[in-house]
């Protein structure tokens, strides 16, 4: 700070608008989907804050239109990962000694451009390269990604401010440097805010990133990079390249100067990452930082009180908003066997009125599924299902099409054995299985639901009872890291429900809080003695 303390206050969530039919956001987001699908977009890396083109280009397709050609990107080979990191390092100096005030400025403006003239842009790309339907796109890649901004913006100005004691005599404080080398993030396919969040919230802190997207999500992870640049990131503080992901890792986690790694992904990529970084440990200037979130095997546990219609409205848009793709996604329901048909009964009725199709067309709730890796491992479950010998029964859905786009049904499959694989396995996608537990064991039913999965992710109950939520909420303590009671488990809001979890789902550093921006600091205590002692003697030797 330069001879004042600025303050940034707390912001408050930026509204999401209703896309209702005929409203101006309606109109303006349509314009921009038809702009978009009129072009052919020809994306380039951008290094050292230019565009690189490697002449290698991949298609970008919409997953629910294959038919269509949105653009190529340029694929990366390992000059552009070594290129990539000498930008940073080349950056680091003079990103991290510019003041908070000014490196804060760049990411409010990226905020108010988001909000403003990109908004529509930037949910159309997350809607045609994504499949998702215009409420999924504006909570995810417009508001989501504005919170994180604002929210991070006014957490790392509280962390700055914390100060430690100084007796007389003595002055004590805390600086918060950054990390002493260059940081990696590597980000998933679907949620354009972890995209944007990941490389945005280590380079805030004075960092300087290395930013590897999902192949599937470098058609939004563009627009953002236009953002970034548009708002005045300097040259080579976040470097967007497109390797594979193995080759990415490899020339990262040898190099000394690797100080952390910001990932978001499945368990399987993480725990190899968190590996050969073990591998490789004696190389580094400085321990490098682990931070991963990663996949889920979601639950939501129905109590014998619950209320019906609230059970009905969370699993349906717990389960299948943005085809069951999102890690916090319900994929696994205990009933109790007093409200089991009643449930199911309602859920199948209203299935029957969820509208699947393309994403121009506001009226359809389901979309596509993200490729044709994701679409045949899907299928592979509903197959088994059907060849289970009895242990598992499909109730709703089961179908799947990939004639036009990745199209599967929303699907319930009921599992008489709660240890079917499909109630321990992340699918990642608009399956839900369901299991009827006996409504007079249903303490002993949430060991079931505790120890059922690696994973720690989200989780709901659904009671009506308050000593059943309170032990609930209790033996499922470590369940999950986000814990909801009589919600959907999906559906984190920034600054309200910092999201993470443990055991096998993350390190669960909560992204959009404060304990993650900690992460991307390495703290300097200085202590500076006023008058200097000029005796060595203390006052007992005399
Ligand atoms: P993924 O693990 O396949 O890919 C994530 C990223 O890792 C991509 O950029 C990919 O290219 C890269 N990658 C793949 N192999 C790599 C390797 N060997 N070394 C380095 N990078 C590599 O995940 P995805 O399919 O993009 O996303 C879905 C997964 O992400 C699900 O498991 C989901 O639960 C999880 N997820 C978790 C959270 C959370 O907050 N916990 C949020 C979103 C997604």
């Amino acid at each position: 700070m330069h001879n004042a303390y600025f303050n940034f206050a707390e912001p408050t969530n930026e509204p999401v608008l209703s896309y209702a039919p005929g409203s101006p956001e309606a109109i303006s987001l349509k314009a921009a989907i038809a702009e978009a699908k009129s072009q052919v977009k020809d994306i380039p890396m951008y290094i050292n804050g230019q565009e690189v083109r490697s002449g290698n280009t991949v298609e970008i397709r919409p997953p629910h239109e294959t038919a269509h050609l949105l653009g190529h990107f340029h694929k990366s080979d390992e000059s552009h990962v070594h290129s990539a990191i000498a930008a940073a390092l080349a950056a680091r100096e003079a990103w991290s000694e510019m003041a908070w005030e000014h490196r804060a400025a760049i990411f409010l403006k990226a905020a108010d451009l988001l909000a403003t003239r990109y908004r529509y842009k930037m949910n159309a790309a997350t809607m045609l390269g994504q499949s998702k339907n215009a409420f999924q796109a504006e909570i995810d890649s417009a508001c989501e990604l504005i919170d994180f901004l604002r929210f991070n913006v006014h957490f790392l100005t509280g962390i700055y401010n914390q100060q430690p004691l100084s007796p007389a005599g003595v002055h004590n404080r805390m600086e918060y440097r950054p990390l002493e080398g260059f940081v990696l993030a590597v980000t998933p396919f679907n949620f354009t805010a972890i995209g944007g969040n990941l490389p945005t919230s280590a380079a805030m802190c004075g960092n300087v990133v290395v930013w590897k997207p999902a192949n599937t999500q470098v058609y939004s992870a563009s627009v953002f990079m236009e953002i970034l640049l548009e708002a005045g990131l300097p040259a080579g503080v976040i470097n967007l390249i497109y390797p594979s992901g193995p080759m990415v890792g490899d020339i990262c986690y040898q190099h000394p100067d690797f100080a952390g790694v910001h990932f978001t992904g499945s368990t399987g990529v993480f725990q190899s990452m968190w590996k050969s970084i073990g591998e490789n440990i004696s190389r580094y200037k400085t321990y490098p930082r682990i931070v991963g979130e990663t996949g889920g095997k979601d639950f939501v546990f129905v109590h014998p009180s619950a209320d019906v219609d609230a059970v009905v409205a969370g699993l349906l848009r717990g389960a299948f908003e943005y085809q069951g793709q999102k890690c916090s996604a319900a994929s696994r329901a205990y009933l109790p066997s007093n409200l089991a048909e009643a449930i199911k009964s309602k859920l199948l009725a209203e299935m029957k009125t969820l509208k699947m199709g393309v994403v121009d067309d506001f009226s359809n709730f389901v979309n596509a599924v993200i490729d044709e890796k994701s679409f045949d491992s899907l299928a592979r479950y509903i197959d088994g299902v059907k060849n289970s010998n009895g242990q598992a029964k499909i109730i709703a859905g089961g179908g799947y099409d990939k004639t036009k786009g990745w199209f599967i049904e929303p699907t319930v499959i009921e599992a008489a054995d709660p240890k079917y694989v499909t109630m321990c396995e992340e699918l990642f996608g608009p399956v839900l299985t369901i299991h009827v537990y006996d409504a007079a064991q249903w303490e002993a039913a949430l060991d079931v639901v505790d120890t059922t999965s690696p994973y720690a992710l989200t989780g709901a109950v659904f009671a009506q009872d308050r000593y059943a939520i309170e032990l609930m909420t209790k033996k499922l303590v470590n369940a999950a890291g986000n814990f909801y009671i009589n919600d959907k488990p999906t559906g984190a809001v920034v600054g309200q429900q910092p999201f993470g979890g443990a055991r096998a789902s993350g390190t669960n550093d909560k992204a959009g809080s404060v304990l993650n921006l900690y992460r991307w600091l390495s703290a300097r205590t200085v202590k500076e003695t006023l008058v200097s002692p000029k005796d060595y003697r203390y006052p007992f030797h005399s």
